[in-house]
């Protein structure tokens, strides 16, 4: 019965997108600042309940349209940043057997087996070639 009630509450409204996701996050990152007190704590505790109201406001939002123009244009303005978290993601994971290098042409992440000694490398991407070690 609350599953269905809940169904029907969320039907034909935005949801939790990436940008709900984020200011979510971004509320509970305050919430924990807002417990130092002073100043900080009360300016944090303000920004807190911004970004929580930003959060039900967008996720409970019936104009779908305009709220994925917001979240795309949210996930087009982070783009690089989350493309950087994802290398390091992927250097964390697979540093063991790959070394990676950064094409300096086209600042591409790419990935070489370990162990293969001084090796010419050729870019995927704009097939730029550039020497390593690996
Ligand atoms: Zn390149």
């Amino acid at each position: 019965m609350i599953k269905r009630f809940l169904y029907n509450f969320f039907r034909g409204r935005n949801g939790f997108d990436q940008l709900a996701l984020t200011t979510w996050f971004l509320a509970m990152v305050f919430l924990l600042i807002s417990l130092f007190g002073g100043v900080v704590g009360t300016v944090a505790s303000v920004l807190s309940l911004a970004a929580l109201f930003c959060t039900f406001f967008r996720s409970l939002s019936r104009n779908i349209g305009k709220r994925s123009a917001e979240n795309s244009r949210f996930l087009s303005a982070t783009a690089g940043l989350r493309r950087k978290f994802q290398n390091l993601k992927t250097r964390v994971s697979q540093g063991r057997e790959f070394k990676f290098f950064t094409c300096p042409t086209c600042h591409t992440l790419l990935r070489v087996p370990r162990g293969k000694g001084k090796i010419q490398i050729t870019c995927r991407k704009c097939g730029n070639r550039f020497s390593g070690k690996t």
